[in-house]
């Protein structure tokens, strides 16, 4: 295989057949892998999934295990908020087939754990993407355990069971489970299934900035992104990315995050560069951004950065005002979705600029 594993701090590379989660270091991995191919001309004519871009995701030319895999997932409605706000538009990314974002990720993920030959595979999850790992491993015949909090809405933990998988309920913080599920890997010697961790997840994620460009006329002035973990603002930067090197875009979206007041790390770093005193984190009812330590946040950080956007918190009165709201527009969205068009709400942009919000889950599963 081409791609390798490379070390977000010290550059070491691994290859890809390697079970490895992390550098030797301690560092993060990254994917080091050729250019991708972008050609329009063949999405044009590609399937109405987020496989009409496989050429520009690393998987040989002659590689066919994703179509053994995908249940269609991607390529997911843009479609205007509200007649009255005509410049605000909603990407529809819980019409999935497990009803979240996740399923971008997830669908590459075991695709490569497949080709790699993985037959166990361990995840650790706030809920959507055990579910997502979950349907897609039972999909590719790959024996699968998902960590997660014993306070998981019981939808998600039967959705995860229904998969197949065997779940690992952990009585503790998510940071905990994460711990747990870490262990689990090394003590089995198994592929983790990480969506934070492991990089191919992101060639997942990335064709949402793919489709918003080839959806939309222009592409907008800014991009509302939940962040818990950073799977869809990363992947989302890395795609725009490469649409820049290709110049096809020549700026990118400004990239507004959006954390809960309750748990916001995050937008604490980003608003005060002086280190200071962390604070402490409350439950949320936005269960799927409450990522008290998220592993990539330095990454994240600088995303935001480079795209000149910024962090909004929102509050839980915000995030359940703002669920009904949608819902009466017709979106039916977990309350973690709701806390997107909480912070859309209070950005200043939101008057004049040309705005796309993602429904990233969908209300059905959230509910406790
Ligand atoms: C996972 C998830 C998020 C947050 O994504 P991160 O990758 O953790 O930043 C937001 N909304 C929903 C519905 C999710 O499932
Ligand atoms: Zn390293």
């Amino acid at each position: 295989m081409k791609e390798q594993y490379i070390c977000h701090s010290c550059e070491t590379k691994y290859n890809v057949t390697e079970m490895i989660w992390k550098c030797k270091c301690g560092g993060l991995l990254d994917l080091k892998k050729e250019k991708g191919e972008i050609n329009l001309e063949k999405w044009k004519k590609g399937q109405s999934t987020m496989w009409r871009y496989v050429s520009s995701m690393p998987f040989s030319e002659d590689c066919s295990i994703w179509k053994t895999i995908t249940m269609g997932e991607g390529y997911t409605p843009l479609i205007r908020l509200d007649e009255n706000v005509p410049h605000t538009f909603v990407k529809v990314d819980y019409m999935m087939p497990t009803l979240s974002f996740k399923d971008r990720g997830a669908a590459v993920l075991m695709a490569k754990a497949k080709e790699l030959g993985v037959t166990k595979v361990i995840a650790d999850s706030s809920g959507n993407a055990g579910t997502s790992i979950a349907a897609y491993a039972g999909r590719a015949g790959i024996h699968c355990d998902v960590f997660l909090s014993e306070s998981t809405s019981p939808k998600k933990i039967a959705q995860i069971k229904a998969h197949g998988a065997n779940v690992r309920a952990i009585q503790g913080t998510r940071e905990e489970v994460a711990s747990a599920a870490q262990e689990a890997v090394e003590l089995e010697k198994v592929f983790y299934g990480s969506h934070v961790y492991n990089p191919f997840f992101y060639e997942g994620t990335k064709t949402y900035a793919y489709e918003l460009f080839e959806q939309s006329e222009k592409l907008p002035d800014a991009l509302i992104i939940p962040v818990g973990n950073g799977t869809l603002l990363l992947g989302t930067y890395y795609g725009l990315k490469e649409l820049q090197e290709c110049k096809l875009i020549h700026k990118l979206p400004k990239l507004i995050a959006v954390q809960a007041e309750n748990c916001s790390p995050l937008a604490d770093s980003f608003s005060d560069n002086e280190k200071q005193e962390r604070k402490d984190t409350k439950e949320t009812v936005a269960e799927g951004i409450a990522i008290a330590a998220p592993a990539r946040a330095s990454q994240i950080l600088e995303a935001v950065r480079a795209t000149d956007g910024q962090f909004i918190t929102v509050a839980e009165e915000e995030i359940q005002k703002a669920r009904v709201e949608l819902a009466h527009k017709g979106f039916y969205v977990e309350p973690t979705t709701a806390a997107n068009y909480a912070g859309y709400s209070k950005y200043e942009g939101a008057k004049s600029e040309r705005i796309v919000i993602p429904l990233c889950g969908a209300g059905i599963k959230g509910d406790k």
